[in-house]
């Protein structure tokens, strides 16, 4: 990087010498040659190194406590760049950067070009890593399980205002993090036949297999406590090539066992909240779930013996239905290999699983055709006849339960097609089914587990999610952190909740001028960042008004750019009036088959582009689209936020994480009651909260009622305006109908309400504006937000599935 030639290798700390050893031994270059990516890989192996002794030193305590295991099974881990958060966690960072220093590298830049490992699509994925770093934290003995996927969540690139989609190789340059397990590999078998000797012995005998590869990722908790273990599994042909065909010359047909093998861990199925219904998403489902499942019970069986002691050693939480194939595959151990009869076989699983439930959108309900089903897992679909059958008979001794609800609580679905319902075997197989938000676990007992809560009244809990406050707080804004510590002292970085004493510094002038300042820094490192990446000049001190999230429907980012349309109006019209100076910053992926969600992204471009560009506007409204949405963007944006949009149609969101992120970095939030809005607004208080729109129970009654969009745009002036504007072209000039369907839309259906919301959520911004107009009273709010939402903490949240779930603490 620079000369180092004049740095005598005498001055160098012991901590240098080892990551120039790691250079030159493991990467096997010389400072001279050494590119950053030489440098991020030998400073994170060094820090692998010293991170393994901790982590032995986790698994033989765990082993020695006979503690138990809670294993974490997930189709999405949304990570982000690790080397920060493990510096941070280990209490490494300034010994770090200044052995890297006196290496002539600058720690912030290779911390930059650490790729953002994106195995997940949205907050799920998000919930699983935050889960990971919490239970390292409070000293869980636990293990994650997923997929080591080769292409995770695509880069979204913006063309023109549309969204490109390209591959993301965030294992281009390897992955210095990962251990390969060899040894640790398990046959998974698919398809084939299930035959029965006398004695009642099953056997399934698969037609093609593959073997699954674990790969290991420590992870750290809070002042390296304790090191646990991310396993994500690799796919690979028993026989990578077969030569037999190779030498008979067809070269490509004798590597296709491989590259079948490849493909069910190439791609992350890019779809939030929509169920994928492919045949290769059921494959990547059950070969993670068989190699997580195996890989439990041998290690259950290798420390304990006796596989009838599972429950006592071992919880398993699925998240979400992804993994619910494992009760079957569960089942199908303890009946075919140990021998269990049915009954224990079906206790022992009952007791071993939890099952967390993130939706209540029907689209994305997992389902699988029968056919399709009994194809690729013949003996599974056997044992799910038989916990059907267990199940029915149970609930037609309920005389609560006639044929209707008996059909609701079947695990197959016999309406049309008939199909396996995952999150009925799920539900059934599991002690605990919670929700991840309040209101979401009351939809959950009223509407998809209506039956399933009469049958069995204990089963539905809830969990309010959380998110860590390292990576959250700590990690993405060191300068809030140290504003923190500096008032109320340290107490709050292992204990969210004691940010509860930065309550009173809301009323203190002078540290609401340091808050402030914060802020305004962390403003304006987001704008030299917007400015070099789209040549965008904002203002930092107009008002941060965000909206980062996946793009759907449902979380409508319509409804934020209809309003951004009807406030251009409002600035053209009325030039006299004192506007507040406003940014309004979008950023978020489209499922790629997800059509109007891309419309919308286009919108938001088009729409920016046009207000931008109009001098008329005065600069008082600027628009910005960022483009390619992942954890270290969201860890740059909000920081920098000043108001929090989270504005779901009431009953659809099932929790949310970003709301609580941008709480806990000092936003206000503008929202619906939906999701953990209402908790967070039960926490930071009515007065410091901007609340407005349907409640769940009105957005119900007027779907089943006679709800008229057009009625209800016409009869607002300002919202017919916005939407005949776009609708008519004025941001599509280049293409005038562009945006006729999707506004043709709102005039139908409005299935998302958006008209319904309109006039309120207008309204509540202007009130945003009057309340942005008293800056010290602004900054008091945001001063009691950051205090007040130290309950979102993911140790809070682990704690209480801990001791109320897992039974592990
Ligand atoms: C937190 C987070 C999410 C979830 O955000 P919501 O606003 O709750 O949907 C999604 N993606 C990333 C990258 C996140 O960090």
């Amino acid at each position: 990087m620079t000369d180092n030639d004049t740095t005598p290798a005498i001055d160098r700390s012991p901590l240098a010498g080892r990551i120039v050893d790691t250079l030159i031994h493991r990467i096997g270059k010389d400072e001279r040659a050494a590119r950053k990516h030489d440098w991020l890989a030998a400073t994170i192996l060094t820090l692998r190194d010293e991170i393994i002794d901790k982590w032995m030193a986790s698994t033989r305590q765990a082993h020695a406590a006979g503690a138990k295991r809670v294993y974490y099974l997930s189709l999405e881990f949304l990570i982000g760049r690790l080397l920060r958060d493990a510096l941070s966690n280990l209490g490494r960072n300034a010994e770090v950067a200044e052995a890297l220093a006196s290496l002539g590298v600058d720690l912030a830049e290779i911390e930059e070009i650490e790729p953002d490992a994106a195995l997940g699509n949205g907050g799920l994925g998000r919930l699983a890593a935050c889960f990971m770093e919490s239970m390292a934290t409070l000293e869980l003995p636990a293990y994650g399980y997923g997929i080591r996927y080769v292409n995770g969540m695509f880069r979204q690139r913006i063309d023109d205002g549309w969204q490109v989609e390209l591959p993301e190789t965030w294992l281009a340059h390897g992955n210095p993090w990962e251990f390969e397990r060899r040894e640790s590999a398990y046959f998974i078998g698919f398809g084939g036949e299930v035959t029965g000797n006398e004695a009642g012995h099953v056997h399934w005998k698969p037609a093609e297999a593959v073997e699954a590869v674990a790969y290991d990722t420590p992870v750290v908790g809070w002042r390296g406590k304790r090191v646990n273990t991310l396993r994500l599994w690799s796919a690979r042909a028993f026989d990578p090539i077969r030569l037999d065909a190779f030498n008979a010359g067809d070269h490509i047909g004798a590597l296709a066992g491989q590259a079948r093998a490849e493909s069910l861990v190439r791609v992350l199925y890019p779809s939030d909240s929509s169920s994928a219904g492919q045949e290769l998403r059921l494959r990547q489902e059950y070969f993670f779930s068989s190699a997580s499942i195996q890989d439990i019970v041998r290690r259950h069986v290798q420390y304990f013996g006796d596989i009838r002691t599972l429950p006592d050693k071992a919880a398993i939480q699925l998240n979400d239905t992804h993994p619910a194939v494992s009760v079957a595959e569960l089942m199908r151990l303890l009946i075919d290999h140990h021998d269990l009869p049915f009954e224990e076989a079906w206790e022992v699983t009952r007791r071993t699983f939890g099952y967390t439930n993130h939706t209540l959108l029907p689209e994305a309900l997992e389902s699988w055709p029968l056919p399709l089903f009994e194809r690729l897992l013949p003996r599974h679909m056997q044992l799910i006849y038989a916990i059907n059958g267990r199940v029915l008979r149970e609930a037609r001794k309920s005389p609560s339960m006639g044929d209707h609800s008996v059909a609701a609580i079947s695990l197959i679905d016999e309406n049309g097609e008939r199909r396996v319902r995952m999150a009925n075997l799920a539900f059934v197989a599991s002690h605990s089914v919670n929700g991840v938000a309040a209101l979401h676990t009351e939809l959950m007992k009223q509407t998809v587990f209506a039956d399933l809560h009469r049958l069995y009244p204990e089963r539905i809990n809830n969990k309010t999610n959380g998110i860590t406050p390292r990576r959250w707080l700590m990690g993405c804004n060191p300068a809030l952190t140290a504003l923190i510590r500096d008032a109320i002292g340290p107490a709050f970085c292992d204990d969210a909740a004691e940010l509860r004493s930065l309550d009173s510094f809301a009323d203190d002038a002078s540290f609401r001028e340091r808050f402030a300042e914060v802020k305004r820094s962390n403003k304006v490192g987001l704008s030299n960042f917007i400015r070099e990446s789209t040549g965008l000049r904002l203002d930092p001190d107009a008002l941060f008004d965000v909206q980062i999230k996946r793009v759907h429907e449902y979380k409508r980012q319509l409804l934020n750019i209809i309003e951004t349309v009807a406030l251009y109006d409002q600035i053209r019209s009325h030039p006299e009036k004192d506007w507040t100076p406003r940014v309004k910053l979008f950023a978020g992926k489209a499922a790629s088959s997800y059509h109007n969600a891309k419309m919308i992204i286009k919108l938001a471009n088009d729409v920016a582009k046009r207000i931008n560009s109009d001098p008329s506007v005065g600069g008082l409204l600027k628009v910005a689209f960022i483009s390619n949405y992942n954890v270290s963007l969201a860890e740059r944006i909000i920081p920098a936020a000043d108001l929090s949009e989270q504005i779901s149609t009431a009953g659809m969101e099932a929790s949310g994480t970003g709301n609580m992120k941008f709480a806990l970095n000092g936003a206000l939030t503008i929202g619906t009651l939906d999701g953990a809005n209402i908790e967070i607004k039960d926490h930071v208080g009515d007065e410091n909260i901007v609340i407005f729109g349907l409640t769940a129970d009105e957005v119900a009654a007027k779907r089943a009622g006679d709800y008229r969009p057009r009625e209800i745009i016409e009869g607002s002036r300002e919202l017919s305006q916005a939407v005949n504007a776009i609708a008519s072209g004025v941001f599509s000039p280049d293409d005038p109908d562009r945006y006729r369907d999707l506004m043709n839309g709102l005039y139908d259906r409005d299935w998302f309400m958006v008209a319904a919301d309109f006039d309120g959520y207008a309204a509540a911004q202007r009130s945003v504006d009057a309340r942005w107009a008293d800056r010290s009273n602004w900054q008091a709010s945001a001063v009691r937000n950051v205090a007040r939402v130290g309950w979102f903490s993911s140790d809070r949240t682990i704690g209480e599935y801990a001791r109320e779930i897992w039974g592990a603490m």
